[in-house]
């Protein structure tokens, strides 16, 4: 999974992951810790909005593919490659579909 940070929520218990609509090319931000997402990446400590993943992806998300945050251009966010696949965190969340067979 790709983090950006710490998650301006809850701050050191988690970090704010690149997260992809399982339904369409849309890429959004969420922390595992504290089920939170944003549209855009979070300022910490700024948080104007909270939402749910599901309020992004109402048909289901998943960890987005290092290609697509490179071409997102997210990738310049001093972002943090993590290669493992398996406790995200987000399994417990509503709508988490997994990861992409070819993501790391
Ligand atoms: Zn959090």
């Amino acid at each position: 999974m790709i983090s950006i940070g710490p998650c301006p929520v809850c701050a050191d218990a988690g970090a704010v992951v690149v997260v992809a609509r399982a339904d369409a090319e849309f890429l959004f931000f969420a922390c595992p810790a504290c089920g939170c997402a944003w549209s855009k990446p979070p300022q910490v400590p700024l948080v104007d909005t909270v939402e749910t993943p599901s309020h992004f992806a109402p048909a289901g998300f998943r960890l987005a593919t290092k290609d697509e945050v490179l071409a997102s251009g997210f990738g310049s966010l001093g972002t943090d490659w993590h290669a493992e696949r398996s406790h995200t965190g987000f399994e417990a969340l509503k709508g988490f579909v997994g990861a992409l067979q070819s993501s790391d």
